[in-house]
């Protein structure tokens, strides 16, 4: 071979620059995979055939491009190559297209074999598995669930009409007559001993039902005095010295939740009959659904801003409500946190909870209905597809379980709501939409 080195070395110079024209896209001439992993393998990845870099096997050996390309051609045409020299060159990555015979040769040698080229039709089948593939994907995509166009018009509008009924920053609480915390002292021992995120006992609860003071039968009008003074002094007279500040925050959220509900799509189209009779039964529900933004696990408490607008279920037995209520509310806030709904899921559920066709007095419960499928149609539509695990596990499920806890934590409330506004004393604290939505025992 020695005696060729000369001619080789000005041969090279000419084609100095392979551009390699036997490369071809790897797609359009698939190989047959190598059924082990060619890292498996531990080979260096450089072409048996010339030393370029390889791509991978290639017809049974680990070759580059090129060689790859140049061995399916040569099979397919069943070429016979005559070498011009001596049938023994080194066949490199510059001089690969100089000795076509020899590079062959080093193919074969090498272990590739035309067996492992694919025939026209082989390659046809190829393209077609590959094409039927991904037509199998796009339909898959096309099923996937997805929420029309519509249905993400009415998530919008929901969103927002929550946002402008929902003031995170909670700034108009000052303006409500203020709380007043009477007994620190007791809060403070029930606050450790009742509630924490493991449980409520039973036990706990009616102790501290039975410890609760009945309401008594005084007046609480001086208590809009917020002065400690005057705080202090009432203790002896009544209990309920959150009442008023608790009966604005209500009569407050229940405008909001008024605003909200007129903003639900389809809600206007209902009789003001069947407005107002879901409204009314639902009031209470949305309430304690809402509150949830504000509930915090830490401390089991409604964080609304500041230390005075911080509510621990004891203030709200400062307002004439038990544990036999306030139990199960913050059991059901914890639940609730703990779902941790998107903002999309929060707005659907408290839209789902108003328009519901089994509450009592509404007439056109079809209409109502219908409303309420179109809400519950987009909320499992959106956890399909937007909620990722492992959140989204029977996800809507347990959405629906916390309406029918929402139905008896209404049921208790009505039941204290109705021996609390027995009192003329008491009921004369609320408001006149608090009276109205929940009720008036007097009149
Ligand atoms: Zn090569
Ligand atoms: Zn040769």
């Amino acid at each position: 071979m020695s005696q060729y080195q000369d001619s080789w070395g000005l041969f090279q110079q000419d084609i100095q620059h392979d551009l390699d024209i036997e490369m071809e896209p790897v797609a359009a001439c698939p190989s047959f995979a190598d059924p082990t992993s060619d890292f498996d393998r531990n080979i260096p990845r450089i072409c048996g055939v010339c030393g370029d870099k390889a791509t991978g096997f290639h017809f049974n050996a680990m070759t580059c491009e090129g060689c790859k390309g140049f061995f399916r051609r040569s099979m397919k045409r069943k070429a016979m190559f005559t070498c011009p020299f001596n049938n023994d060159c080194k066949i490199t990555k510059d001089n690969r297209r100089h000795c076509q015979a020899c590079r062959l040769k080093r193919c074969i040698d090498i272990g590739m074999m035309k067996e492992f080229i694919l025939t026209d039709e082989e390659v046809q089948r190829k393209r077609e598995m590959i094409m039927k593939r991904k037509e199998e994907e796009a339909l898959k995509e096309s099923l996937k669930p997805k929420l029309s166009e519509e249905q993400l018009r009415v998530l919008e509008i929901l969103l927002e009409a929550h946002r402008k009924t929902y003031d995170a920053t909670y700034s108009d609480f000052s303006q409500f007559r203020p709380p007043i915390r009477t007994d620190a002292h007791k809060r403070s021992t029930s606050r450790s001993s009742s509630f924490t995120t493991q449980g409520f006992s039973s036990d706990e609860s009616s102790d501290t039902f039975n410890s609760s003071p009945e309401p008594r039968m005084f007046s609480n009008l001086e208590l809009s005095d917020d002065s400690d003074d005057s705080a202090a002094m009432s203790i002896g007279f009544s209990q309920l010295t959150m009442l008023p500040h608790l009966a604005d925050l209500v009569s407050y959220s229940i405008q909001k939740v008024i605003g909200f509900a007129k903003m639900i799509p389809g809600f206007k189209d209902l009789t003001a009959e069947d407005q107002i009779a879901l409204l009314k039964s639902s009031a209470i529900e949305v309430i304690m659904l809402r509150s949830n933004e504000s509930f915090s696990l830490e401390d089991m408490s409604w964080t609304c801003g500041s230390d005075d607008f911080k509510y621990k279920a004891t203030d709200v037995t400062q307002a004439g409500h038990n544990m036999e209520l306030l139990e199960p509310l913050v059991k059901f806030q914890v639940g609730l946190k703990k779902l941790n709904l998107h903002e999309e899921e929060h707005v659907l559920l408290m839209a789902i909870c108003i328009v519901s066709p089994d509450r009592p007095c509404v007439q056109d419960t079809a209409l109502v209905e219908s409303i309420q499928d179109r809400l519950s149609e987009i909320l499992q539509t959106y956890i399909l597809c937007r909620h990722p695990p492992p959140g989204n596990r029977l996800l809507y499920a347990k959405m629906i379980q916390k309406l029918a806890d929402l139905r008896s934590l209404n049921e208790e409330h009505s039941k204290q709501y109705r021996s609390l506004s027995f009192l003329p004393e008491h009921s004369m604290q609320l408001t006149p939409l608090v009276l109205e939505v929940f009720g008036n025992e007097i009149s």
